[in-house]
């Protein structure tokens, strides 16, 4: 009796550290996008729009090819044993292309990192792009931006064990680590001029410098850095508010403003019928923040 009862100590014991083990070495997250409990977008049959010359191409070529994030968990994100992609902005991506009579299923995803995302627009690499994408005055004069389907804002994201840095005013004579091309990278570039900048092309090989000691802080929008915390339970927390305001957008070809609309009206449409919040309770929601309301969408001059 005392035996038996020993013995499945032991084993109860060995199976918890084996699980944490496990967790620790990079597992799939226990709380990831489940497929099954994601929505299906209805696809608009007989759907067209001429005066697009992109949606044009796409309808010609049979599918659309849509740029992403590959490495923001709860985002964009690529499973590298099947090439699936899943997050809150593939979702965005999916519900507009079946608004746009595309079947979600036939888009091809394409990794496009920060830095890359204006040429790609602007050499027709990809017919558009979902991916944590901040709508600005610069950025519109060289693509145009459907939404703002999402608000996000700048936040920091250092080891758990950090004393020091509770905000961007810390950041005097520390390593800060962000993306090339990015608005937060330019923010404390442009603000925060004592922080020491490290750009990489994406903010995963930020993460594992931070883990690693190269750097003290990451930075980026809260969005991103609460799924990276996430991913590393007891090793990284986000500090601090938001200093910013990160609208995201859905880049388009500058000058499509037929298309532009189009995905303006799309969204609209998905978010008064629940299928934006149901795609970001299955995705974004997961981290452990509420749905909220969705920003209004801005459907903007072209040319301002
Ligand atoms: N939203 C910011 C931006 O568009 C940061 C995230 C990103 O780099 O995608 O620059």
């Amino acid at each position: 009796m005392f035996r038996t009862t020993r013995v499945s100590t032991v084993l109860a014991v060995l199976t918890a550290l084996l699980l944490t083990a496990c967790g620790k070495e990079g597992s799939p997250p226990v709380k990831g996008p489940v497929p099954e409990r994601l929505p299906h977008y209805a696809v608009a049959e007989n759907f067209q729009l001429p005066d697009s010359p992109t949606w044009t191409r796409a309808r010609k070529r049979g599918y659309l090819v849509v740029g992403v994030k590959e490495d923001q968990p709860y985002l964009g994100e690529r499973d590298p044993a099947t090439g699936t992609y899943s997050g809150f902005d593939i979702e965005v991506a999916k519900m507009t292309a079946a608004s746009l009579g595309f079947d979600p299923s036939t888009i091809r995803f394409r990794t496009i990192a920060s830095a890359n995302r204006e040429t790609a627009l602007q050499n027709g690499q990809i017919d558009y792009y979902v991916g944590t994408y901040t709508i600005n005055d610069n950025r519109k004069k060289l693509v145009g931006f459907a939404g703002p389907y999402y608000l996000a804002g700048q936040s920091l994201l250092v080891r758990a064990d950090d004393k020091d840095i509770h905000g961007p005013h810390d950041l005097d004579g520390k390593r800060v680590c962000s993306a090339a091309g990015s608005t937060p990278y330019q923010r404390i570039k442009t603000d925060y001029p004592k922080a020491v900048l490290v750009a990489y092309d994406t903010y995963s090989v930020c993460v594992d410098n931070l883990l690693t000691y190269q750097v003290d802080a990451v930075t980026t929008d809260d969005a991103i850095l609460i799924g990276y915390a996430a991913k590393a339970p007891g090793e990284l927390k986000v500090v601090g508010r938001p200093f910013s305001q990160e609208p995201y957008g859905i880049g388009v070809p500058h000058g499509d403003n037929a298309l532009r609309l189009a995905i303006d009206d799309a969204l609209e449409a998905r978010e008064r019928n629940g299928d934006w919040k149901k795609a970001y309770e299955a995705t974004l929601g997961l981290s452990g923040v509420p749905a909220p309301t969705p920003p209004p969408i801005d459907r903007y001059q072209a040319g301002t």
